[in-house]
């Protein structure tokens, strides 16, 4: 049984309203193990050849429209809302509801709450259809509760890489609901306020700021060593949402002006082996998805930085400016 809702009605539905023959499904790492089972309800149900994607996929920054074009009419991609990019295969968007019940972590939540009277919720897509009962959960607890919104998101939700949905908030402290700490590191990073996290799953709440502070002290030896390159590989993403070429060639005049070698590699999947081969390059600076630098970093030998790291890296930001890398999704992205 899945904890998700994939709401096989609605892909049925569509396959069948659109006459679909051959169907790409997409799912995060998460809900791979779904795949086969999904997969085979969809053929019964509605007689099209459906092709399971076996690569990564962590956002709907990574549609694998290009690369399932030739072979399919519709996509499903499950677990992330859409992006304004120019999809180049008709893609529904299965956002996966998590079905689990948050009421439990909230209770523990309240009383790491006590001393912030004004709070901003925010969590991913999978529990945006609980906000508004924990809106409702804190406001019967006294708290007065703010929901941001922005164009590239929903109400409340944050990607790893874009929380303009939260930023410029009037309130004391940010309450994340959802797993792990990509999300509610990138809330606290941008905010400098406190973070506190419900996690629905485990049912415990914690406090994200002796985590952030680690991790701050991990980015600032990072850029310390960037100091001493002098030959830079300049990463850039061919995953459609995030490419920013343009930022890449950027970067890469800067680095030139400033006496230095740089290279710009593209690349699908950014990993420690795919940049094995550059054994002559001393530093990366990655204009792909912004998390791969921070949370992946100690994968990698050579510094990973991102664009405004490698400000500070050049003197042109200071160190107390420190701000996280953040992609503005637009039809074409080139930001
Ligand atoms: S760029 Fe990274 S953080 Fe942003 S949506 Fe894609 S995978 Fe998520």
């Amino acid at each position: 049984m899945s904890f998700y809702d994939m709401d096989i009605e609605k892909v049925v539905k569509t396959i069948k309203k659109r006459k679909a023959k051959n169907v790409g499904l997409q799912f995060p790492e998460g809900l791979k193990t779904q795949g086969t089972k999904i997969a085979k309800i969809l053929e019964k149900e509605t007689g099209a050849n459906i092709i399971i994607s076996g690569d990564p996929c962590f956002g709907a920054c990574d549609v694998s429209d290009n690369k399932m074009s030739e072979i399919v009419d519709l996509i499903v991609h499950h677990a992330h809302t859409p992006l304004p990019i120019n999809y180049s295969v008709p893609t529904l968007f299965i956002e996966a509801y998590s079905k689990v019940n948050v009421e439990t972590s909230l209770d523990e939540t309240l009383n790491l709450l006590t001393n912030y009277h004004k709070i901003a919720l925010a969590t991913t897509t999978q529990h945006l259809n609980l906000l508004d009962q924990i809106k409702d959960y804190l406001e019967d607890n006294g708290k007065e509760i703010v929901l941001g919104s922005s164009k590239n998101t929903r109400k409340g939700q944050v990607l790893g890489c874009n929380f303009s949905s939260i930023k410029n908030l009037d309130v004391e402290a940010y309450l994340f609901v959802g797993s792990g700490n990509f999300h509610p590191l990138g809330i606290y990073l941008f905010t400098k306020s406190p973070v506190i996290v419900a996690d629905p799953y485990s049912g415990e709440s914690r406090d994200i700021n002796e985590f952030a502070d680690k991790i701050l002290r991990i980015r600032f030896a990072r850029i310390t060593k960037a100091k001493e390159v002098k030959k830079w590989g300049i990463l850039i993403s061919s995953k459609e949402g995030q490419n920013r070429l343009e930022l890449s060639k950027e970067i890469k005049k800067i680095l030139e002006d400033e006496g230095m070698e740089a290279y710009l590699i593209m690349v699908d999947n950014i990993t420690p082996d795919s940049l094995l081969p550059y054994m002559d390059l001393e530093g990366f600076v990655v204009t792909a998805c912004p998390r791969i630098a921070i949370d992946d970093s100690q994968m990698y030998k050579k510094p990973l930085i991102n664009p405004q790291e490698l400000e500070i890296v050049l003197n042109k930001r200071e160190w107390e400016n420190y701000q996280l890398d953040e992609i503005f999704f637009h039809e074409n992205n080139n930001s």
